[in-house]
């Protein structure tokens, strides 16, 4: 079985209906890059910068060290999309507990609703402009896009934006090469999903943070062992906001993909497939599996059968017995 979905390595991923679906891949670290390679992902659909920024005793990374930590993501893709997320500490990823910065955190009665992700960023201009301008410095080398993290307010788009063009302004002021960056927005929490007409009408693409969109929809913490039974990513509500934000982004005509664990989790892939998801990122080691999913499966016929899953109280149960009674 593993030397089978090794082969899959090279096959494109098209579907029995001709549909070309991105399989991506999330990663860590720049060394990570080489997975992405490996496995046969087609881009980064999302390098969780924040690791260069957690354990490192209080100091963080400065413009430098985050470009040359892109740069080299980039330069490893060889011309493949990378989607750099900005820094997103807080909750499950704080800042190490020596920081300045992590003080901030420590006041918050609870920090998954607290100053975290884009909040932070928005409250510490000088650390977001160093690493927008170090993510915009890397553009000279590849594909670059730049993803924002938990994103809820109309009033953060307007200053995510600003933060942009300043970062742009200081670099051509300094005559440093970059070129032009997608900006997108993480739909992780409900509000955000809501607001998908607004927010289309000012990011480039989105990127539908499932973890967290599972968490905040079901107010479940997501690293709470006692409710980890009630973490549930098949509730209808979960699949309802993730299938809304899928079609009011192709609606737009904008990119959308899925970033969160339930991109890799073949369980689901008919189901977003059938949702009108083109594009998927996940953990390297779950794309040939993916990939498997993808060959088998004839999107017009899923497409037609998503309403009944999605008006179903229990949807696992009606996805598997679809799955089940057809051919895909
Ligand atoms: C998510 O929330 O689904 C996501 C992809 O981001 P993270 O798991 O890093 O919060
Ligand atoms: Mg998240």
């Amino acid at each position: 079985e593993r030397a089978k979905l090794n082969r899959l390595r090279h096959t494109p991923s098209v579907t029995l209906d001709g549909q070309v679906i991105d399989l991506l891949a999330n990663i860590e670290m720049p060394s990570d890059a080489a997975a992405a390679i490996e496995a046969g992902a087609v881009g980064v659909g999302l390098f969780r910068s924040e690791f260069l920024f957690m354990n490192r005793n209080g100091q963080l990374p400065n413009e430098e060290e985050q470009f040359q930590a892109y740069r080299a993501v980039v330069q490893a893709m060889d011309g493949l999309p990378v989607t750099i997320r900005t820094v997103d500490v807080g909750a499950d990823k704080p800042l190490d507990r020596m920081s300045s910065h992590e003080l901030r955190h420590e006041h918050s009665l609870n920090p998954a609703l607290g100053l975290r992700a884009i909040r932070w960023s928005l409250a510490e201009p000088e650390m977001f402009g160093q690493q927008l301008r170090a993510i915009l410095r890397a553009s000279a080398y590849g594909k670059v896009r730049i993803l924002v993290p938990m994103v809820a307010h109309m009033s953060e788009v307007s200053q995510i934006m600003s933060a942009v063009e300043r970062a742009k302004e200081r670099l051509r002021a300094d005559a440093v090469p970059f070129t032009e960056v997608e900006v997108g927005a993480m739909i992780e929490i409900p509000a955000a999903a809501l607001m998908m007409p607004s927010l289309m009408r000012y990011f480039d693409f989105v990127s539908i943070g499932t973890n967290d969109l599972i968490q905040y929809t079901l107010a479940i913490d997501r690293a709470d062992e006692a409710v980890a039974h009630l973490y549930d990513p098949w509730h209808p509500a979960v699949l309802q906001l993730v299938e809304r934000t899928i079609a009011c982004a192709n609606d737009a005509g904008k990119a959308v993909s899925v970033c969160g664990e339930m991109a890799g989790d073949p369980a689901f892939t008919e189901l977003l497939l059938g949702m009108g998801l083109r594009s998927f990122s996940m953990h390297p080691a779950q794309v040939a599996a993916i990939k498997q999913r993808v060959l088998r499966a004839d999107v017009r016929a899923l497409r037609a059968q998503i309403a009944s899953v999605l008006a179903s109280d229990s949807p696992q149960e009606t996805c598997v017995a679809l799955l089940k009674s057809k051919p895909h």
